[in-house]
């Protein structure tokens, strides 16, 4: 009788459905599904709190889809196969390939490693519809700007394969003596912080699942305006969802094209391809996270205030947009995309603070917070990316709450002390008369801030520096 042994290494393709490694390997009779909290290997790039608190209820989700058999580890990678290799006997290892660079350089060096000791590795892809390599410009080089990079590559090369069933038999095995249980994991931090998170989210392959439905019926026929509006529900909020792959973007992709054709698909499908452009940002250019893509950026007065960073942080800048959507962060580990991008402009150009301090409180507070996206996006926004919006284009909070959330609703569900604001002023609050301000039971300073900056002076000295910057520049 043979005893050899298949592994399945679940990585960020926590889902059973649509999931090639887990289908090739359900073709053995001995499977050991595994997950590894592999912290050494991914140094400065640890899942950030919020992740971990997802982590944590995705495991547990996947574990009862495999019937309580998920073989969960902490450590180095290869020291934990290193035992599974001392107590089983193994044939063949599959997994789905990730892409963030240290995840790329230690599966390179442990594929050699296995194959060295005689163990066949088998990698799929399995969280992006095009790999990061296919889609090139006729002359080899990667695509810099994303229209092109989606028009003429994505959409130009072979659709995205068709969804994989469920396998409809994985024979698990049981690793009782290598692996613990996810609560031991201590991936939830000790503070109650998290608890918060929870009503907003239905963690796992099945509320996942349930999101896409509910997004492809309730809210995609209304997306493409839709999308912008924060207090709306017309964004599908799948992005946590795909970071841990309880979905794959095939299986988002195909659902929205059954849908029909539309320009609310067509919109929807290419934010799916914003998402593909940052997976090959990262994949060809691996310093994305640390390094200005635009090196002219690197002599760029960035202040050092502290103070104005927590501010930011606590959503206390006195600029109510701004608030708005860091404590829709810190209250759901989500923002809307259209916050993000004022929230992150504010940062960069009105308080001029490095984008790396934007980049490292998102990554550490948002549930779906992503190496490529992340820190595409904050590139892209501080002026210094790929494609990057222009240096000029600064976000101004006030007119993009009065066009963005024409209601108010958002801002008040946010800001409840300032609710009783009128529209006019509660964007601007430090514009209303003292008698408006008394009627809402505002005292700026003291109920609610003053603006930490003047959006005007500030504006025009985050111009002043950029063109200082390309002074210097073009005299060098
Ligand atoms: C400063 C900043 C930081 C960001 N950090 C992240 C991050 O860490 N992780 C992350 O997934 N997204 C990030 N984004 C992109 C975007 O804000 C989110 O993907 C989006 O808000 C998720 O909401 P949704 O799932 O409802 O999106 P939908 O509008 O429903 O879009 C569907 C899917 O397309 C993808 N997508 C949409 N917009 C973008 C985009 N601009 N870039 C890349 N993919 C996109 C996401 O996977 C998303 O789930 C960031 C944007 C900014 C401006």
């Amino acid at each position: 009788m043979n005893n050899s042994i298949s592994i399945c290494w679940f990585r960020q393709d926590l889902r059973l459905a649509d999931n090639p490694a887990l289908t090739n390997a359900s073709q053995h009779d001995n499977v050991l599904p595994i997950y590894i909290i592999d912290d050494i290997n991914a140094g400065q790039h640890a899942l950030g709190g919020a992740c971990r608190y997802w982590l944590h209820h995705s495991l547990t989700a996947l574990d009862q889809s495999l019937k309580g058999k998920l073989s969960i580890h902490q450590g180095n990678a290869k020291e934990v196969f290193d035992d599974i290799l001392s107590r089983f006997d193994v044939q063949t290892v599959y997994w789905n390939r990730c892409y963030q660079p240290w995840q790329i350089a230690r599966d390179t060096a442990l594929k050699q490693h296995l194959q060295a000791k005689g163990v066949s590795v088998i990698s799929s892809n399995g969280s992006l519809l095009w790999e990061p390599w296919q889609i090139s410009k006729s002359d080899g080089t990667p695509y810099k700007v994303f229209t092109p990079f989606y028009r003429n590559g994505c959409l130009m090369a072979e659709p995205p394969r068709a969804p994989l069933p469920t396998p409809k038999h994985v024979t698990c095995l049981d690793d009782e003596r290598g692996a613990f249980q996810v609560k031991n994991s201590q991936l939830l931090t000790k503070g109650q912080w998290h608890r918060k998170l929870e009503p907003h989210w239905d963690i796992g392959e099945e509320g996942a699942y349930t999101r896409l439905q509910h997004f492809l019926k309730e809210a995609l026929p209304f997306y493409k305006d839709g999308r912008n509006i924060p207090a709306k529900p017309y964004i599908s909020k799948l992005s946590p969802h795909l970071r841990f792959g309880e979905l794959s973007p095939n299986q988002v992709w195909h659902a929205a094209q059954h849908m029909g054709d539309n320009e609310h698909i067509q919109m929807f499908c290419s934010e799916l391809g914003w998402r593909e452009f940052s997976y090959s940002l990262l994949y060809h250019h691996p310093n994305l996270p640390n390094q200005n893509l635009n090196t002219k950026f690197d002599a760029f007065p960035w202040t050092e205030n502290m103070q104005l960073l927590t501010a930011w942080q606590k959503g206390l800048t006195g600029i109510p947009m701004v608030d708005a959507g860091m404590r829709e962060l810190w209250q759901t580990g989500f923002m809307h995309n259209r916050v993000r991008m004022i929230a992150s402009s504010f940062l960069v150009k009105n308080l001029r603070l490095h984008w790396h301090h934007g980049e490292r409180w998102f990554w550490d507070t948002l549930v779906d917070a992503d190496l490529a996206s992340n820190s595409a996006s904050w590139q892209w926004i501080a002026g210094c990316g790929a494609d990057a919006a222009p240096y000029y284009r600064i976000f101004n909070p006030v007119i993009q709450g009065q066009k963005f959330d024409v209601s108010g609703d958002y801002v008040r569900q946010f800001i409840p002390e300032i609710a009783a604001l009128p529209n006019k002023y509660l964007f601007c609050p430090w514009q209303a008369p003292a008698p408006v301000l008394k009627a809402a039971g505002i005292t700026l300073g003291s109920t609610y801030p003053n603006p930490i900056v003047d959006l005007k002076q500030s504006r025009n000295a985050a111009l002043a520096a950029f063109q200082q910057l390309s002074n210097k520049h073009t005299t060098q």
